[in-house]
């Protein structure tokens, strides 16, 4: 463990004087998970964003993170006394594919730090090339940067795990994409950045004792209940399919769509990870596909469940060597078939506010799915309005959602029935908390990276402090909360970061 001084690199301004205790526990894990090597400098940084609360949770001085210093840092121009940067070598199925070793390519751990949290990692995305780029520039634009960082920080609001993102900052350095764009770097942190694939790697390299070392580390320091089990590592399996589980049904719940979840985008802790094309839907249309590089639809709203269950099974395969025993495997992920529909379910009656369950609620559910499906209506638009939804009142701002009337009134009835045996009070604190106000819709971070891209950050503030508090009402924000304008149908997000 090194205890360092964060003071400032020469000719970068006065240091603060803070001292950030580093770990750099993945580095001492050895050479065969990772290259040591240093970020590439940017010219010119600028910062673009900067969340003010992930950097008081990890623990950092207010001051330096207004500092040049800091801004070097978190650009990777400067390393930080007592870190070790490093990019981990990964691989992964990419599309239902074996895509062979994938790695950090363009992210670069820079160690864990202790937070008044606990340990947190600290990685900068875009911080140049590394042994792991393969045709890659090792850097990320403006444009997914922002969408990153906000991104991060909106599921963090909506109460979602996922990583974090600390600070976005900005260069000229251009960067060809489809065309030029200019650099940024995000600095993200977690407890760990470890991925389904990094267990693939080793597992389809034959390197089982790694496989071992990998599988130890991720127990001992995150799962350490399932060393108590008669199988520990099948216990691991099960307690990451839990996790799963849980995050599926928080992101159907509010209508996110990742967009990528290759088994190299899954988080080993459960946590949404590598902010690409995902969207929050606008409309409900189940088999809405936010990618537009998936041709096929793989990753659609409504398979996204499956999917994570196919990179479970892929994980469980990667996992054989230590579990020995197949079937043991198998049941270690028999769990979530049942753990995915009821955490669904329970966030759906929260939704609803219904603080208790009935046997009729599971046909409830289904039926407002079906609904709002067959309506194409705003999904959130309508769960924030339905907190309005008394048994008694016309019900008329919600109504207006509709254009099959007849079937809202069904439904509206079906509704107000159940309402009948609910604390009332109980169901608005509920809905408050359940039904956000604001999501990151596409449009809205479209507006912002436009404005970014013309120096002009303010947008990104306010989206950010929005973001960050998406149950609040904020008087005067409206138009965040409103409908898409048409142009946002004409976004199209890709790969292409
Ligand atoms: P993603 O689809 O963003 O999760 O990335 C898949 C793989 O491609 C990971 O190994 C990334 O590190 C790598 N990658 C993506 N973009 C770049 C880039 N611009 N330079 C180097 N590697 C990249
Ligand atoms: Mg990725």
């Amino acid at each position: 463990m090194t205890s360092a001084n964060l003071s400032a690199p020469d000719g970068a301004g006065p240091s603060t004087g803070i001292t950030l205790t580093w770990n750099n526990s993945f580095a001492q894990l050895g050479g065969d998970f990772s290259t040591r090597l240093r970020p590439q400098p940017l010219p010119a940084p600028y910062w673009v964003g900067r969340s003010r609360s992930v950097a008081r949770e990890l623990g950092l001085d207010a001051e330096w993170f207004e500092s040049q210093a800091a801004l070097d840092a978190l650009t990777g121009n400067s390393v930080l006394p007592g870190s070790d940067p490093l990019a981990s070598v990964y691989s992964g199925h990419q599309f239902g594919v074996w895509a062979g070793q994938l790695g950090d390519g363009r992210a670069l751990l820079l160690g864990d730090i202790s937070t008044p949290h606990g340990l947190q990692e600290i990685q900068l995305k875009g911080a140049g090339k590394t042994p792991y780029s393969r045709m890659g520039d090792g850097r990320a634009v403006l444009r997914s940067s922002i969408r990153e960082f906000l991104c991060s920080e909106a599921m963090h609001g909506l109460g979602i795990p996922t990583t974090r993102a600390l600070c976005v900052t900005g260069s000229n350095a251009a960067v060809r994409r489809e065309e030029i764009e200019t650099a940024a770097v995000v600095a993200r942190a977690a407890p760990s950045f470890i991925r389904f694939g990094h267990f693939e790697h080793f597992s389809y390299n034959g390197q089982h004792a790694q496989l071992k070392v990998l599988a130890d580390y991720v127990i001992d320091r995150f799962y350490p209940d399932c060393r108590e089990a008669p199988q520990p590592y099948a216990a691991l399996l099960e307690a990451v399919s839990e996790k799963t589980a849980h995050l599926m049904a928080a992101w159907q719940s509010v209508g996110f769509c990742h967009g990528v979840m290759n088994t190299d985008n899954m988080s080993i802790l459960g946590l949404t990870i590598d902010y690409g094309p995902f969207q929050f839907l606008d409309a409900f249309d189940p088999g809405h596909i936010c990618n537009h590089s998936d041709a096929q639809g793989r990753y659609a709203y409504n398979k996204q469940p499956n999917m994570a269950y196919w990179n479970l099974f892929c994980l469980g395969q990667a996992l054989l060597p230590l579990i020995e025993n197949q079937e043991q495997a198998l049941a270690a992920l028999e769990p979530y078939k049942t753990l995915f529909p009821e955490a669904l379910q329970a966030r759906m009656l929260a939704k609803l506010g219904l603080p208790d369950v009935r046997a009729d609620d599971k046909a409830l559910v289904e039926s407002t799915f079906k609904l709002l499906a067959s309506n194409k209506v705003d999904y959130t638009i309508f769960w924030r309005r339905l907190n309005g939804f008394t048994a008694q009142s016309g019900h008329e701002p919600l109504r207006d959602l509709f254009f099959d009337r007849e079937s809202f009134n069904a439904w509206a009835l079906q509704y107000s029935e159940r309402l009948a045996h609910v604390d009332q009070g109980l169901r608005a604190d509920l809905m408050l908390k359940s039904n956000p106000r604001f999501v990151l819709r596409n449009h809205l971070g479209e507006e912002a990276i436009r404005a970014a891209k013309l120096k002009d950050f303010s947008g990104v503030d306010t989206l950010l402090a929005l973001l960050q508090a998406p149950f609040d009402e904020h008087a005067g924000y409206d138009s965040f909360a409103g409908f898409p304008p048409d142009w946002a149908a004409s976004i199209e997000i890709s790969c292409s970061s």
